[in-house]
C-alpha cells in the first residue's frame, strides 16, 4: 500500500501531494505553504515534480529547493513559468514568483522511474501547454494536476487553453486507464476515473 500525503495550499486552494516512493520523498506541485507543510511533516523531499507551471503550483517551488535542494522536474512547455518572474504578467496577476530554473525536462513516457517508483508519463494539454499527468499503475493512482476534477474539468480559457484538446485528451489517455484508478486532483477532493468516465458532464 502506497504512503501518501495531500495538502492544498494558497489562494487558489491547490493541492500538493508528497508520495514516499523507494528512495524518498516525491511532492507533486508546490503551492503556497507546501514548504513549511513538509517541514511539520518531517518529509524530507529527493525530488519536486510539478504537474504544470501555472502560478499557483509553482509559488513555494523556490522556497522548496533553497530548503531541501532537490532536483526540480517540468515539462520543456513549463519551463517559462517558472523560470521568467514575469511569465504571469500575460495572464493578468499581479503576482510575481522566484524564478527557479527546473533540473529536469519531462515530457510523455510509456515508462519513467522517479527515485524507484515507475510512473507513465502522461501529456494531457488543453488546461495548459506541457500539462502533465503521473501514473503510478501498480498503485492505480493518477496525480493529475489541473486536468480532470471531481466533476469538473480544468479551465481551458486561459492562456494556450483549449478546450476540444482537453476533453479529447480525457478520454482518450485517461478514461482508459482503468475505472478503479483513483485521481488525486490539482483542486478538490479525490475521484476515480470510474465515477469521472459514469457522471463527468464535460466528458462523457
Ligand atoms: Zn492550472
Ligand atoms: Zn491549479
Amino acid at each position: 500500500m502506497i504512503n501518501y500525503r495531500g495538502f492544498t495550499g494558497g489562494v487558489f486552494e491547490t493541492n500538493a501531494y508528497a508520495i514516499e516512493a523507494p528512495a524518498g520523498w516525491i511532492l507533486f506541485d508546490a503551492p503556497d505553504g507546501a514548504c513549511a507543510w513538509l517541514a511539520r511533516q518531517g518529509i524530507e523531499l529527493k525530488l519536486l515534480l510539478l504537474t504544470h507551471g501555472h502560478i499557483d503550483h509553482i509559488q513555494d517551488v523556490a522556497r522548496i529547493k533553497r530548503q531541501f535542494n532537490c532536483p526540480i522536474g517540468i515539462h520543456p512547455e513549463g519551463v517559462p513559468m517558472v523560470s521568467d518572474r514575469e511569465f504571469f504578467r500575460d495572464y493578468g496577476y499581479q503576482l510575481e514568483v522566484e524564478p527557479v530554473e527546473p533540473d529536469l525536462l519531462i515530457e510523455a513516457s510509456p515508462s519513467r522511474d522517479f527515485l524507484g517508483m515507475n510512473f507513465e508519463v502522461l501529456d494531457v494539454p488543453g488546461h495548459c501547454p506541457g500539462s502533465l499527468c503521473f501514473f503510478s499503475r501498480e498503485n492505480e493512482l493518477l496525480v493529475g494536476g489541473d486536468v480532470l476534477f471531481a466533476g469538473g474539468v480544468g479551465r481551458w480559457d486561459l492562456p494556450g487553453g483549449d478546450g476540444d484538446l482537453l476533453f479529447s485528451g480525457i478520454r482518450e489517455k485517461l478514461y482508459p486507464l482503468g475505472d478503479n484508478v483513483t485521481v488525486l486532483p490539482g483542486h478538490g477532493p479525490p475521484t476515480t476515473i470510474g465515477a469521472e468516465r459514469r457522471t463527468n458532464p464535460f466528458v462523457r
